[in-house]
């Protein structure tokens, strides 16, 4: 068989896996390895379609965001899609991105908005005239589950926002998740009733969040952390963090941790320290994100195919266990 011969049948491998587990974590909320074995297997498959551009197809994994909508839920379209985020293992990779970002900004140096990477599932709640009148879960970023009913039960999430100059049509975004704490007394009384417990906080928000009795999401411990805006109708600030700060003052939940941060040196502190702080934070982190401070270089930078140019996850080191997929030959 020639060499290329046997590229795509790697590649045609990698995309099937890939695929599978997308289909366990994002319909099924039922992983069966740990992320870090898919961001490997992802990571090779995207090095394989770099070297092999010819391969390259937009249903690839690498070119798609997330998992479809399940069918059970009504079907909400997005107004803007909703990416994923480019992702990072080391801090050689991280000024890599800050230096394009520096090539882009023409400035000695560039304000980044540092926020944690959040554990949950994203989602989006549009408020219009100050009322929260609709809530999404991503889905595959153009089309999600329509979950009001139940994000409107999210205890720190107001069902009225308050304060001055609230947009007429605000879409805010940010991930729900599960309190450390609530997910273990959670996973305790399953145990007890005899039934399942979630593998980690992230799924059961997840299998929280998609139920169709809101009852049920209603009882278990969920919680939302803004982190960006959609569309509006109205004057938002120029900046990623100013714009934080807006919705904070509209009574919105933001993480607490948000900086913004000015050179190279200052942005791997933060890294470093929230690393150390991770175990006494009362949710689950995976790494941090960076963005471009500036909305006008973020919109000047613009996406790709499934992530935003102006923003980086530097993901923290995986803490389960990498267990070897069968059968998969990593040629990396
Ligand atoms: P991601 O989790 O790597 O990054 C994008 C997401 O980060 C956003 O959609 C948002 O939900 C979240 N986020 C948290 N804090 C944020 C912040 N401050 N600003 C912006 N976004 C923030 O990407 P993804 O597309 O949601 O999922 C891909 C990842 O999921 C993989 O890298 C892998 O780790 C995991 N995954 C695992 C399996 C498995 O089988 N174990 C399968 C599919 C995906």
């Amino acid at each position: 068989m020639s060499n290329n011969n046997q590229v795509e049948q790697q590649i045609q491998q990698f995309r099937e896996l890939l695929e599978e587990y997308n289909y366990q974590y994002y319909v099924q909320d039922a992983p069966s390895v740990p992320d870090a074995e898919y961001d490997r297997i992802f990571k090779a498959l995207q090095r394989l379609e770099t070297e092999h551009p010819e391969l390259l197809s937009t249903n690839s994994p690498t070119q798609k965001v997330g998992g479809a909508a399940l069918s059970k839920f009504d079907q909400v379209t997005h107004q803007l899609p909703m990416l994923s985020l480019d992702n990072v293992f080391d801090s050689e990779s991280l000024n890599d991105f800050m230096q394009r970002v520096m090539d882009k900004s023409a400035l000695v140096e560039t304000a980044f908005c540092i926020e944690p990477k959040l554990d949950g599932l994203a989602a989006s709640i549009i408020y219009e005239n100050g009322f929260l009148i609709q809530a999404a879960t991503r889905g595959d970023g153009l089309t999600g589950e329509n979950v009001t009913e139940n994000v409107k039960t999210i205890a720190n999430l107001p069902l009225r926002l308050r304060g001055e100059n609230i947009p007429s049509l605000l879409e805010v975004r940010g991930e729900v998740f599960m309190l450390k704490a609530g997910f273990n007394k959670l996973n305790e009384g399953l145990i007890a009733a005899g039934e399942k417990p979630f593998v980690n906080p992230r799924n059961a928000a997840a299998g929280s969040l998609r139920q169709l009795d809101s009852k049920v999401a209603a009882a278990r411990p969920l919680a939302f952390y803004c982190y960006s805006v959609g569309v509006f109708e109205g004057d938002l600030a120029d900046s990623q963090y100013a714009r934080i700060e807006q919705l904070k003052n509209w009574g919105l939940p933001v993480s607490s941790e948000v900086k913004r941060v000015v050179g190279d040196d200052a942005c791997h502190d933060f890294y470093t320290n929230i690393a150390e702080k991770r175990p006494s934070l009362a949710y689950e982190i995976d790494g941090v994100v960076y963005k471009v401070d500036d909305i006008a270089l973020q919109q000047k930078m613009g996406f790709v195919a499934r992530a935003p140019r102006w923003a980086m996850a530097y993901k923290f080191p995986a803490e389960e266990a990498v267990t070897t997929v069968e059968n998969v030959e990593f040629q990396v």
